[in-house]
């Protein structure tokens, strides 16, 4: 299959959304590399991003809340090429209103070869990942790129 490589800067856009039951996992993963997430750019769904920024004190971009948009403002922002890692702890146990939504995200992030952690220990690797502070050739199929 034929690729093109989009050139992503040492410095990442991270993208944050937990769902309800999963927001107290995500808020306490994030205080534990709080240091990691104060070198790259914070963005998040609504109310993720609030208690990220009132926790970590540090800069987050608040899109909607999830279920009014904000998931699909996030794919919308990976179409663009405006976010490069993707922190999505949605949750395995409870239907959301917003289903549709979480799928179509996951889709796209999947469609434009975003690195994607959907639980602690994923976010674990990417975090340690020396990928995550270095400059990566994102590969993505020339039909994407079209
Ligand atoms: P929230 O949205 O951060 O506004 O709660 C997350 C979601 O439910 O997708």
């Amino acid at each position: 299959m034929t690729s093109t490589a989009i050139s992503v800067q040492a410095r990442k856009r991270i993208a944050l959304v937990a769902h309800d039951n999963e927001k107290a996992n995500l808020l306490e993963w994030a205080i534990e590399h709080r240091e990691l997430l104060a070198t790259h750019d914070l963005l998040a769904t609504g109310t993720t991003g609030k208690m990220m920024a009132e926790n970590l004190d540090l800069p987050v971009e608040r899109l909607r809340s999830g279920p009014l948009g904000g998931d699909q403002q996030i794919g919308a922002r990976i179409v663009d090429g405006l976010v490069d890692v993707l922190l999505f702890f949605w949750d395995p146990l409870e239907p959301q209103p917003h289903d549709p939504d979480v799928r179509a995200l996951l889709r796209i992030a999947v469609v434009w070869n975003i690195p994607v952690a959907c639980n602690r220990s994923s976010a674990d690797f990417l975090a340690s990942s020396p990928l995550l502070t270095m400059v990566y050739n994102r590969r993505i199929s020339e039909h994407v790129s079209l």
